[in-house]
């Protein structure tokens, strides 16, 4: 098994689109960044790519580089996914916390818990999506995202079911 932990944190801007885990939601104001600034893919991908101790999002992704200019972050997590699968583990499951003044996350948790199932191709109930408004620490202007993810052995496990059905 592995474990991995990613954080990852984006200012809102007017004029560009929010985006979170995937789904686009509406609201006056989006999350700046060189790609699409989605905050919890971002650090989703940095969990995956930790459990594998791969580089992280930054070094594989440069903000500096002009192809990952208002990228879709989907691309990011793709690629992280494709490195675990290689490193012969599956997702046994994900959790996260959101940390944003607004909006509410609560009518959009259904949306986004399918859309990241879908981008990682893992049943939804494998998804943990939290949102929490920032208390007394002063980053009404940004949100905050933090992931952690499980990874169990394929390996392992075709190992265990052959034993299984001696
Ligand atoms: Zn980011």
């Amino acid at each position: 098994m592995r474990i991995g932990y990613g954080w990852d944190s984006h200012e809102f801007r007017s004029g560009v689109p929010l985006k979170i885990g995937g789904v686009e939601i509406d609201h006056p104001q989006g999350l700046g960044g060189h790609s699409d600034g989605d905050v919890l893919l971002h650090a989703i991908t940095d969990a995956l790519l930790g459990a594998i101790a791969a580089p992280d999002i930054g070094t594989l992704f440069s903000p500096s580089d002009p192809r990952w200019k208002g990228a879709d972050s989907a691309v990011f997590l793709a690629e992280a996914l494709k490195r675990v699968k290689t490193a012969g583990l599956q997702i046994e499951n994900i959790d996260s916390t959101l940390i944003l003044a607004a909006p509410k996350i609560g009518p959009h948790a259904h949306r986004i818990r399918e859309r990241v199932a879908e981008l990682l191709q893992i049943e939804p109930d494998r998804i943990g999506i939290k949102a929490k408004t920032p208390e007394g620490i002063g980053t009404e202007n940004a949100a905050i995202s933090h992931a952690i993810v499980l990874l169990q052995s394929t390996r392992k496990q075709t190992r265990l079911l052959k034993v299984r059905s001696r």
